[in-house]
């Protein structure tokens, strides 16, 4: 049997969009006793709305929505955001506190519970973890991400998300395994707790520049989408978010590991409401039709020499096409390197994501120690400038 996706546009308010778009993908079924945590994207003190977190508009729908079922526990709301930054400055600029009070929730901060070390059996790679002991001890979560690309895994969706239940030291390890096979080892161990997957779409974060890897998660083009999605299988609503955007599902490492390991579905989705047509909206637009059609002239083999050089005169000599990109990536595989571009703005975020401390500040520019660094891309993840640019061996995904 195929799973079941709703995309709804937002045409009344975002209450009955959310609303809607649950009961078209099979409806929630809670007790009224059950603790549930509800866990939106909080990565970066990026404001609601950006599409780099989840808007707290959506984060308050969904309380609401759960409330009326859990009338007899708290609806809890919880996130730990990237290395670098600071939870307490993120929650502040997203607001999330007072939206989750005013919505009958309670705000949780992860970075002041108990965090425990469990061993993930039939991991792959990540073989044990320190995670909240709140995510494990609850009833269900309810995985609330946002829509946004990733320079590593092309775009970050419901699977990835979960990854913020981890200590926020453990993403520089996930990292350094690879990313792809420990985000499914977390993914596959949470699973069973993940009861629904509510998507904010109201607006996207798409890259940063118009070709090249150095996109997202902390940096990126709002894109205003105006919908919600909806669906039980966080794999399916993964895999239907990677073909709003573009992506072909089965290119992304996350979404085929999940599959080959039978964590959901990939390609039998049935999608409903009344913005299913939104694949053919997105290509019909300007950016998906004339901007998509250049991307794909930029990135051709045959025009890729003569087009590279026309995307530089027009958009500066950082900008690489993804092919250009790629191979840039390939030819240096294993001796990976970061560069520090013009964009920078001496914030220093970058130092403090740097768990290994390989990175200091000088003249208000950082300098990295790359003769000991573990290339995690950590620092990278955290830039909100998308100012770190990697050559070498990283895993770009969705070429
Ligand atoms: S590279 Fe520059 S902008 Fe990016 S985190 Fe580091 S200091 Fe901030
Ligand atoms: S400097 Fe190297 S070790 Fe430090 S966060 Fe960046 S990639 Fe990781």
């Amino acid at each position: 049997m195929p799973s079941r996706v709703s995309i709804v546009n937002i045409s009344e308010d975002i209450d009955a969009s959310v609303r809607k778009a649950v009961e078209l993908a099979g409806g929630l079924e809670l007790d009224s006793g059950e603790r549930i945590l509800i866990k939106p994207n909080m990565s970066c003190g990026k404001p609601s709305g950006s599409g780099l977190v989840t808007n707290v508009d959506v984060v308050a729908a969904v309380v609401r929505l759960v409330r009326e079922q859990c009338k007899q526990a708290d609806v809890l709301v919880a996130d730990l955001p990237i290395c670098g930054w600071d939870p307490e400055e993120t929650y502040r600029a997203l607001g999330i506190r007072e939206a989750v009070k005013q919505a009958d929730g309670t705000f949780v901060d992860l970075a002041k519970t108990e965090m425990v070390r469990v061993k993930l059996p039939g991991a792959s790679k990540l073989t044990k973890v320190t995670i909240s002991k709140l995510a494990l001890e609850v009833d269900g979560i309810i995985d609330v991400p946002v829509i946004k690309t990733h320079f590593m895994t092309g775009h970050t969706g419901a699977i990835k998300n979960l990854k913020g239940l981890t200590r926020q030291d453990q993403r520089t390890r996930m990292h350094v395994l690879g990313l792809h096979e420990p985000v499914v080892d977390l993914f596959e161990h949470l699973l069973p707790q993940v009861r629904y997957c509510i998507v904010d779409g109201t607006v996207a974060a798409d890259a940063v520049r118009p070709a090249g890897p150095y996109q997202g998660p902390t940096a990126g083009n709002p894109v205003e989408l105006n919908i919600i999605l909806a669906g039980r299988d966080p794999l399916a609503v993964d895999s239907t978010i990677a073909q709003l955007m573009g992506f072909k599902p089965e290119k992304l490492s996350i979404l085929k590991i999940a599959y080959e390991r039978g964590l959901g579905e990939l390609d039998d989705i049935e999608i409903v409401g009344d913005a299913a047509d939104t694949f053919r909206r997105l290509r019909g637009s300007r950016r998906g039709g004339l901007l998509g059609k250049l991307q794909g002239l930029w990135t051709s083999r045959v025009f890729n020499r003569l087009t590279h050089g026309l995307v530089r005169r027009w958009f500066g000599s950082e900008i690489v096409t993804q092919k250009t990109a790629k191979k840039e990536l390939e030819d240096n595989a294993g001796e990976g390197f970061i560069e520090v571009t013009d964009a920078c703005s001496g914030c220093g975020l970058c130092v403090k994501a740097c768990k290994l401390k390989n990175i200091t500040m000088r003249e208000g520019k950082p300098v990295i120690n790359m003769d000991h660094c573990v290339r995690c891309w950590i620092c990278v993840e955290a830039c909100p400038e998308a100012a770190m640019r990697i050559i070498g061996s990283a895993g770009f995904e969705g070429l």
